[in-house]
């Protein structure tokens, strides 16, 4: 895999946006209503009233843990698998009966299987063939470009590495301009660091196309360093929708403070804007009252040696940039992040601070 051509320069973050400038919000291009599929003789639905939207060109990440139906919401939206209850809307036309080859998606799943015995040029334009020669060899032509191949056109699969074969899928899928392309796990069978640089590659690639995409992955960093959007499933249900910083700062329940990162649970009172806790009166994220679980992330916590106080440090590891700390206290243990400095033991005594607001669950 070491001899994978970087002809796409591709490694700075996507499109960053200068703070403070808010984007227009996109047209809609596809919405999800209450979809639901349920197996023969499954007690619970596989997936359960499932509703979001995708803008045009926007790229949206669906995350959660093995078998909580991202792969059938993905099958429904396809078209490969009738939903028992709720609609697809492409462009505003109901699509919800319609056969895959009539919808105008694209897919890519996680073995992309190219066809053994074309070239890499007859499998980028295989779903061009009704252009005409003439226009289907300039659409290959102009694909390999955008995916860094041009010059591979008359490769065998077998002599190309997996990034490469990954990004001819990717070509193939884009050559007949699909305003939406679906993607399921697609980049589980490649190595960690191939893995990385290719999600980054996609993602370029689908915005340069101007196609919209839905990406399955169970890996958090995957779906929060690609997406412009991340949906949390759990259980059928989709628990949360929104930019990846906004499900960071401001998940709904635990399962997405837990799953997006690692979050301390704590209970507390709360009484509006602030809530009382065990770490005295702290403010919300967000107005709630009555008695509330409370997240707050491992490095929201401030960690001070001192004799005197009552939490201990049970555990520590260090990872170089940062430290993790487990801290019993008050019956509770606590995960705290802190800087690379001062060493603290395990065994020592250390005052828990909490200096932030803390987000009520729902
Ligand atoms: P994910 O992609 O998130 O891992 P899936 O959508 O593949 O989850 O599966 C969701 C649930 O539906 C799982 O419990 C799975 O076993 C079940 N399931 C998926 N496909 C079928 C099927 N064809 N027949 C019966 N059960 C299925
Ligand atoms: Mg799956």
């Amino acid at each position: 895999m070491t001899d994978l051509p970087r002809i796409l320069n591709f490694r700075m973050p996507a499109e960053a946006t200068p703070a403070g400038f808010r984007q227009q919000p996109a047209r809609v291009l596809l919405e999800v209503d209450r979809l639901t599929r349920r197996f023969e003789g499954a007690a619970e639905a596989a997936v359960s009233r499932v509703g979001f939207s995708v803008g045009e060109g926007e790229f949206v990440a669906l995350l959660g843990p093995s078998g909580c139906g991202k792969t059938t919401t993905l099958r429904m939206i396809a078209g490969f698998e009738p939903p028992d209850a709720g609609s697809v809307r492409l462009r505003g036309a109901d699509i919800t009966a319609l056969p895959p080859e009539r919808r105008g998606i694209g897919f890519v799943f996680q073995d992309n299987a190219l066809f053994p015995n074309l070239t890499v040029a007859g499998n980028v334009g295989f779903g061009v063939r009704r252009l005409g020669r003439a226009a289907a060899d300039r659409r290959v032509a102009e694909m390999l470009d955008l995916v860094g191949l041009s010059g591979l056109g008359g490769r065998m699969p077998h002599e190309l590495s997996g990034g490469q074969q990954q990004r001819v899928a990717l070509a193939r899928t884009l050559a007949p301009a699909p305003p939406l392309v679906l993607l399921d796990e697609p980049f589980s069978n490649l190595d960690a660091a191939l893995r990385a640089e290719t999600r980054q590659d996609v993602r370029k690639l689908l915005k340069a196309a101007g196609s919209a995409a839905i990406l399955v992955t169970h890996d958090q960093e995957e779906a929060l360093g690609t997406a412009d959007r991340v949906g949390v499933m759990h259980e059928g249900r989709l628990e949360q929708i929104g930019a990846p910083d906004e499900l960071y700062h401001n998940p709904v329940s635990a399962f997405v403070a837990s799953f997006i990162g690692r979050s301390n649970i704590l209970a507390g009172t709360a009484n509006g804007m602030d809530a009382e806790t065990p770490f005295g009166r702290l403010p919300l994220s967000r107005a709630a009252n009555g008695a509330v679980r409370l997240a707050v992330r491992p490095e929201q916590i401030l960690l001070d040696p001192d004799p005197t106080a009552e939490a201990v440090v049970i555990g520590r590891e260090f990872r170089g940039h940062d430290q993790l700390f487990w801290v019993q206290e008050g019956g509770r243990c606590l995960l705290v992040i802190s800087g690379p400095g001062p060493q603290v033991s395990v065994g020592a005594r250390v005052r828990l601070r909490i200096c932030d607001c803390v987000v009520p669950l729902s």
